[in-house]
């Protein structure tokens, strides 16, 4: 059996990395923040006037601890001295490095390719990743990371905006079998802008429709980056 692809035995690739830590904002990484005297900014004053003399006052003398290095560190409160906080968004990025292994995986399904990919600078063992999962040239690998990190939300039915141009055109039988068909493989998504008006997925809209869904998987494209 011979199975195509472009990708060798030392190919500089190119992969989606989730991004599981970011470094922490609060501290920027360091784990530690530093705090001079807190101000008081309660207590005892007679006047407006003598607040803003005592908080210039306090102000000083901070900026002179500093100064002097007369500063206490704590761990930071975020990230627990560790630098990093947990990513919320985006989700993945683009890593490089290289295939040092490939390997056919036979089954039931027919054959595949599995490459296992050494990443660059970084010793642990080598990602297992097949032939659609690696690219040969970034910005094609950055345009997909670009695409997952993209908003995924699901959006009540009716609160999607189609388009007259949809509206008008009812796909034929066999394109709706067709998506009835892939739908058994995997939920298709809905492409929509930030107003939730739907640009694609048309088809997908309509199934989720005769199906009876209430709530729809939409993909929310910023304007800037529509395709
Ligand atoms: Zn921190």
């Amino acid at each position: 059996m011979y199975i195509e692809t472009s990708k060798e035995i030392g190919s500089k690739v190119y992969f989606l990395k989730p991004i599981r830590k970011v470094k922490c904002s609060l501290c920027n990484g360091t784990g530690h923040i530093s705090l001079g005297k807190p101000l008081n900014v309660e207590d005892g004053y007679e006047s407006p006037s003598e607040f803003v003399q005592s908080l210039v006052h306090q102000f000083a003398e901070n900026y002179r601890d500093a100064v002097i290095g007369n500063i206490k560190q704590y761990k930071c409160p975020e990230c627990g001295g560790k630098g990093m906080v947990k990513a919320m968004s985006p989700k993945y990025e683009v890593g490089e490095g290289t295939v040092v292994a490939i390997n056919m995986i036979a089954n039931t399904n027919g054959a595949n390719m599995m490459f296992a990919v050494s990443e660059d600078g970084n010793g642990s063992t080598p990602r297992k990743l097949t032939d659609d999962e690696i690219w040969l040239d970034r910005d094609k690998a950055q345009r997909k990371c670009d695409f997952m990190n993209l908003e995924r939300r699901l959006v009540p039915i009716e609160c999607i905006q189609i388009p007259q141009s949809f509206a008008k055109t009812i796909p034929c039988n066999e394109k709706l079998m067709r998506r009835l068909d892939e739908w058994r493989k995997f939920e298709t998504e809905i492409f929509v802008d930030e107003k939730l008006n739907l640009f694609d997925g048309y088809t997908s809209f309509l199934m989720y429709r005769m199906l009876g869904k209430n709530d729809v998987p939409v993909v929310i494209w910023p304007d800037e980056k529509r395709p």
